[in-house]
C-alpha cells in the first residue's frame, strides 16, 4: 500500500479538527482530515458532536421550543391570542435536521475550497507519524497517511452509567434526547449541568413534567453564587423540578415506565418517568486511537496530556478540543485548532485560557467569563462588585423578559474587571462584550465611560459597571 504524504493530518472533523484543518490550509500546508462520523442515514457528516448531536441541534430545538412556550404563555400578555396551539414534533425535528444538514454540508464545501483531503474512516496512530485508516469496527487498514505533524481532535462521548444503561425508547443519552418522536408526559434527567438543563428545558417547554436529579449539593457550582441562585429560582418557576443531593441508585423499566431510585438527604426515593435522559458529562475519545507503542501520555481521566500549546508528549503530535484538559466547549476546541495550526507555521499564537466564556442556553441564559466573587474571596483577591437586575432594564420590560441580573467583579484597587456573570435573556450575546473588554484589560470604569444604545439589554452591562462605583442610575446603589 502506498503512503500518501501531507504536511498535516488532522484526526476528527469537529469544531476543533475542521477549524485546525482549514487554518493549516490557509497557511499553505497540504492537509488531510480523517473523520468517522455517520449520520442517521449512515452517511458521513462533518462537524463532529457540535454540528451533529450537540451545539447546533440542541439550539435549533431550544429555539423552537422557546417560541412554542412564548406562544403558549406570553403571547396573550402582548394581546396576541392563539386559539389552538399545537406542537408538530415531526416538523420540529425535520427543521432541526435541515439546520444540521446545511451546516455539515457547509463544512464539506469549506474543505473543498481549501483543498483539504477528506477521508472517511477510523484513524489510528502508528509510530513514524503514520495514520492508518480503516472502516469502523474493522482492523483492516484501508489507507495509510503520513505527515510532518498530526493534530488529534477526536472529541468526546457521553459518560455512560452502569446504573442507567441506554434502553431503546426509555433511557437516552444527549444524542437520543434530540430525536424524541413525541413529548413524554413525564421526563427524568440525570445531571443538572449545561446539557441536562438545556435538554430538560426543551421538553419542559413542549409540555413534559421534568425532574432533574443532580448528585451535587450545589447548583451550577462553577457559576457565581448570585447567578446560580437567580437561575435556579427562574428554572424552578418555569416548572423544572431540580432536586439537588440526589444520587442515582438504580433504574429499571417496568410496565412501560422507567423506575428510578435515588438517594437524597432523607434516604432512598423512588420516581417513575416515561423517559429518562442521562446527561452526566462526557469523556474523551482517547481509546482506540493508538497503542502503547505511541508513548502518548494519557492522564488518569483518559485525557491526552498536553501543555499550554496543545503539544503532546510526542514531538510533532498535537491534541486539541474535548480530548484534552479544559472546558468541553466548541469555541475552546476551535481556538486551540487555530493556535496549533499557526504554531506549526512558526507563529507564536496562544489561547487565553482565562477568558473562555461559558454559556448555558436555557431561558434565561446563563453566561460567565473570568473569576467568580467567591473564587476571588477564596484566593484573597480584594474585589468590589456591581450588580444590575434586568427588572430595572427598560428593554427587558418592553420584552416582558425581566428575569436575571448582570454582575461585574472588579479588583478593588486597580478596578480591572476580573469576572463577568450574566443570567438574562440573550446572555450568550451579552457575554461577548465582557470577553472583549477583559481581553483589552478593561476596568469597570472603562465600561462605565462607554456609551450604550438605549433601549438595549446591553445597557445592563453599563449599569452594572456604574454600580461597581455605586453610581448606577436606574437602581438604588
Ligand atoms: P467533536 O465535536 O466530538 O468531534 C470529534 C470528531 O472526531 C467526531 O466527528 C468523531 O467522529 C471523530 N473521531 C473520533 N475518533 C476518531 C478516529 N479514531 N478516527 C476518525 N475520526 C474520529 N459546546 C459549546 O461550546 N456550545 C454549546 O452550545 C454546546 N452544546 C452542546 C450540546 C450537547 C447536547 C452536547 C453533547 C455538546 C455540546 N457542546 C457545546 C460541546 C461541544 O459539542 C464540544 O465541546 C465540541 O464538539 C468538541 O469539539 P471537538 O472537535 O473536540 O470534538
Ligand atoms: P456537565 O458536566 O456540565 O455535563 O454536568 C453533568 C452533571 O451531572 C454534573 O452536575 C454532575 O454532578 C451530574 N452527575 C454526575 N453523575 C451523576 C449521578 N450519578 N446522579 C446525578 N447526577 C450526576
Amino acid at each position: 500500500m502506498s503512503k500518501k504524504k501531507y504536511d498535516v493530518v488532522v484526526i476528527g472533523a469537529g469544531p476543533g479538527g475542521y477549524v485546525a484543518a482549514i487554518r493549516c490550509a490557509q497557511l499553505g500546508m497540504s492537509v488531510a482530515c480523517v473523520d468517522e462520523w455517520l449520520n442517521h442515514q449512515g452517511k458521513p457528516s462533518l462537524g463532529g458532536t457540535c454540528l451533529n448531536v450537540g451545539c447546533i441541534p440542541s439550539k435549533a430545538l431550544l429555539e423552537t421550543s422557546h417560541l412554542y412556550a412564548l406562544a403558549g404563555h406570553d403571547f396573550a400578555d402582548h394581546g396576541i391570542n392563539i386559539k389552538s396551539l399545537k406542537a408538530d414534533i415531526d416538523a420540529m425535528m425535520a427543521r432541526k435536521d435541515k439546520v444540521v444538514f446545511e451546516l455539515t454540508q457547509g463544512i464539506d464545501g469549506l474543505f473543498k475550497t481549501n483543498k483539504i483531503k477528506l477521508t472517511h474512516g477510523h484513524a489510528r496512530l502508528a509510530p513514524g507519524k503514520i495514520v492508518n485508516v480503516s472502516d469502523r469496527g474493522s482492523c483492516d487498514v484501508r489507507e495509510e497517511l503520513q505527515a510532518e505533524y498530526i493534530i488529534v481532535a477526536a472529541g468526546s462521548s457521553p459518560v455512560r452509567l452502569e446504573r442507567a444503561p441506554i434502553m431503546d425508547g426509555y433511557v437516552f443519552d444527549s444524542a437520543g434526547a434530540l430525536e424524541f418522536d413525541s413529548v413524554p408526559k413525564t421526563l427524568g434527567v440525570i445531571g443538572a449541568g449545561a446539557i441536562g438543563l438545556e435538554l430538560g428545558s426543551v421538553w419542559s417547554r413542549l409540555g413534559s413534567e421534568v425532574v432533574l436529579l443532580e448528585a451535587m449539593d450545589s447548583f451550577l457550582p462553577a457559576a457565581d453564587k448570585q447567578i446560580s441562585r437567580a437561575a435556579f429560582r427562574s428554572f424552578q418557576q418555569q416548572g423544572l423540578d431540580i432536586r439537588l443531593n440526589a444520587r442515582l441508585l438504580s433504574t429499571a423499566v417496568k410496565q412501560r415506565k422507567v423506575h428510578v431510585t435515588y438517594e437524597d438527604t432523607r434516604g432512598a426515593q423512588q420516581v417513575k418517568f416515561d423517559r429518562l435522559i442521562v446527561a452526566v458529562g462526557r469523556k474523551p475519545n482517547s481509546d482506540l486511537l493508538f497503542g502503547d507503542e505511541m508513548q502518548i501520555e494519557i492522564d488518569e481521566r483518559e485525557y491526552i496530556h498536553v501543555n499550554d500549546y496543545c503539544e503532546t508528549s510526542v514531538p510533532g503530535i498535537y491534541a486539541i478540543g474535548d480530548i484534552v484538559r479544559g472546558p468541553m466547549l466548541a469555541h475552546k476546541a476551535s481556538e486551540e485548532g487555530v493556535m496549533v495550526a499557526e504554531r506549526i507555521a512558526g507563529q507564536k499564537s496562544r489561547v487565553n485560557y482565562d477568558l473562555i466564556p461559558s454559556v448555558i442556553y436555557t431561558h434565561p441564559e446563563v453566561a460567565w467569563v473570568g473569576a467568580t466573587e467567591q473564587a476571588c474571596n477564596a484566593a484573597g483577591i480584594p474585589v468590589k462588585t456591581g450588580v444590575f437586575p434586568l427588572a430595572a432594564s427598560g428593554r427587558a420590560r418592553a420584552m416582558g423578559d425581566t428575569d436575571g441580573l448582570v454582575k461585574i467583579v472588579a479588583h478593588e484597587q486597580t478596578d480591572r474587571i476580573l469576572g463577568f456573570h450574566v443570567c438574562a435573556s440573550q446572555a450568550s450575546e451579552i457575554i461577548a462584550q465582557a470577553v472583549i473588554a477583559m481581553e483589552m484589560g478593561a476596568s469597570a470604569e472603562d465600561l462605565a465611560l462607554t456609551v450604550f444604545a438605549h433601549p438595549t439589554l446591553s445597557e445592563s452591562v453599563h449599569e452594572a459597571a456604574l454600580s461597581v462605583h455605586k453610581r448606577a442610575i436606574h437602581i438604588k446603589n
